[in-house]
């Protein structure tokens, strides 16, 4: 059994006091970067909970393969526009989560790698996944043209590997396998992450039930517990990406 694993260490180390949430001060735009900066989230928790209920051979670091499971659930999912606002929607808030923190010295012993280090392995793996539509996304995020030219052969050992597993749940037919717990107060947030279970169970079926609810934590996190079968994303989380804005 694993033990509950956590996406964003960074994110609850850099955690300010609790705030209330004030989406009513955020346009269109601003709000779908917030839920989308927190949906890659979800989706490296979704990569987590594979692993564990589908007992995946994970041949490395899982946080590294819950990384890369995100990269290939959103482009596998998404259509290429929304995918890549997403994408740069988290990576920025990440990178400005990492500037925030200063320079300095990793924590070389973090289950996770350092935050660079993973946001140009996500950058590389999605720009690779489709190089003639993502040639302005490599350049604005500054994929150097050497590392860029292995991006393609990079993500494609991900898609021979993922791709066959991920093949399994969408031949099983949509479904209800995921399940949204209403949360006590409806947001922006909430809206997006039920939407996205929604999606999710319109195109496959996990071979056991999934919760997922977004909750009061007492910080920015979010984190997959194998002991219930549930992924939680701390409703604290959006005030992090607000505060960045
Ligand atoms: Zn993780």
């Amino acid at each position: 059994m694993l033990k509950p694993l956590v996406l964003s260490a960074l994110i609850a180390l850099s955690a300010g006091p609790a705030l209330s949430q004030d989406w009513d001060a955020l346009d269109d735009d601003q709000i779908a970067e917030v839920t989308g900066s927190i949906t890659t989230d979800l989706y490296h928790e979704m990569g987590h909970a594979l692993i564990d209920i589908m007992d995946l051979p994970v041949l490395g670091n899982e946080e590294d393969a819950a990384d890369i499971m995100s990269v290939f659930l959103i482009n596998s999912l998404w259509e290429n526009e929304p995918a890549e606002q997403v994408m740069r929607a988290s990576l920025a808030t990440w990178e400005s989560i990492a500037e925030s923190r200063g320079e300095g010295d990793p924590d070389w012993w973090d289950v996770h790698g350092p935050d660079k280090k993973r946001i140009a392995t996500m950058a590389c793996l999605f720009y690779g996944a489709d190089p003639d539509a993502r040639g302005q996304f490599a350049a604005d995020l500054e994929i150097p043209e050497d590392r860029a030219s292995s991006c393609p052969e990079e993500y494609s050992q991900i898609d021979e590997s993922w791709g066959q597993f991920f093949q399994q749940l969408v031949d099983a037919g949509p479904g209800k396998s995921i399940v949204w717990e209403e949360p006590e107060v409806e947001d922006p947030l909430t809206d997006a992450i039920r939407d996205e279970v929604e999606y999710f169970n319109s195109i496959l079926t996990l071979p056991a039930t999934l919760v997922v609810r977004v909750a009061p934590c007492g910080q920015a996190n979010a984190f997959y517990d194998p002991s219930d079968v549930s992924i939680t994303i701390c409703s604290e989380s959006a005030q992090q990406v607000i505060d960045r804005l």
